[in-house]
């Protein structure tokens, strides 16, 4: 074995008693899980909208996106329940280099796994704290999951991820909503396979343990598009691909059957301008069926303070250092349109 032992990396138990959540916020946070559950138990009939970078690089640009992202909530919290994306694992699609913030918590410095867990954990922990908006996280690295567990509202399960026996267990033991996007060949009957395996119980060696998990009913399906043969995208959001999906989701007989879109990464060829049109064409089927109006629950959007992209070593505060995002303004637009959107639907 060539592995270098370079540091003893801090238990979940042991980093949570350094920072802890405080009891008001942990109410809080169990009042939000509670309001975001009644989406997929039907007894709530507001539409999900997880946003944010693509990555959460930068604590101080994250924050701001976070309490402006907080602000709008008050104006949509009829219609929107808006879940700020926190993405602190994200790695580059190509696998070289950045790997998110749990491994450099400096983008510009080496990795440090150590402290890479600690500023996740701050950063989350600032999040909720100034906002009171729990987020969203992608589980990269099921292992993980403890360092976040008492601060994380929606977990989603990347296209790379999806496939993985142990995504799937590990989802399993979660108790909060988690979105298995479909791979990125497109096949939507191994993100419904997946969907599956985490509903059910299961037994499985986890962080040490033999543990026993009781099924998590509140896994369900991000469409995220397709990548054919020759890398091109192949969007999947228009109706037709959300109606024959309906179709093979409900044979399946799982809980709580949902789908939400992505409204980037395949769907828009990464063309991030495009999110505002696919997002009002995924309401527009919605509103033309009763059968998507009841399992399309939610939408994707990657959005940041600065519209686009810049390279790694690009210094604009609050321009995505991974995909390319939809500026604030048009966000906000985009954001006030959907609540009006979902108004009309009621
Ligand atoms: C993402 O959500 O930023 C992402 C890269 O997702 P996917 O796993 O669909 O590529
Ligand atoms: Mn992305």
């Amino acid at each position: 074995m060539s592995f270098e032992r370079m540091q003893k990396i801090p238990s979940a138990d042991e980093i949570i008693r350094q920072m802890p959540l405080d009891d008001e916020l942990r109410r809080m946070k169990a009042r939000r899980d509670e309001e975001i559950r009644a989406l997929f138990t039907r007894t709530s009939n507001k539409f999900l909208v997880i946003i944010g970078p693509c990555s959460a690089d930068d604590e101080g640009a994250v924050c701001e996106y976070a309490g402006r992202l907080a602000a709008l909530q008050q104006k949509v919290s009829g219609e929107l329940i808006l879940v700020p994306r926190v993405y602190t694992n994200k790695p580059r699609t190509s696998g070289a280099g950045y790997k998110g913030m749990v491994h450099q918590p400096n983008p510009q410095e080496e990795p440090n796994i150590v402290e890479g867990i600690r500023a996740i954990r701050r950063l989350h922990l600032r999040v909720v704290r100034e906002t009171g908006l729990t987020a969203a996280d992608e589980m990269l690295y099921p292992g993980n999951y403890p360092y976040l567990a008492d601060l994380l509202s929606y977990v989603a399960i990347g296209a790379r991820s999806v496939e993985n026996q142990e995504h799937r267990l590990t989802v399993s033991g979660l108790d909060i909503p988690t979105g298995m996007k479909n791979p990125t060949s497109g096949d939507v009957t191994v993100m419904l396979n997946s969907i599956q395996a985490a509903q059910l119980p299961h037994v499985f060696s986890y962080n040490g343990y033999e543990v026993r998990t009781p099924g998590n009913p509140f896994a369900h399906g991000i469409l995220r598009g397709a990548v054919n043969q020759y890398g091109q995208s192949v969007p999947n959001y228009h109706y037709e691909n959300l109606t024959r999906l309906a179709e093979q989701y409900r044979k399946r007989k799982l809980s709580y059957p949902t789908i939400i879109v992505d409204t980037n990464h395949a769907n828009s060829d990464k063309q991030f301008d495009q999110q505002p049109r696919i997002a009002r064409e995924v309401m527009h089927s919605v509103g033309a069926s009763p059968v998507l109006r009841e399992m399309v629950r939610g939408l994707m959007i990657e959005s940041y303070l600065v519209e686009g992209a810049q390279a790694m070593d690009g210094r604009i505060f609050g321009r995505s250092i991974t995909d390319p995002c939809l500026g604030w303004e048009d966000s906000e637009r985009l954001v006030l349109e959907l609540a009006e959107m979902v108004a009309r639907m009621h």
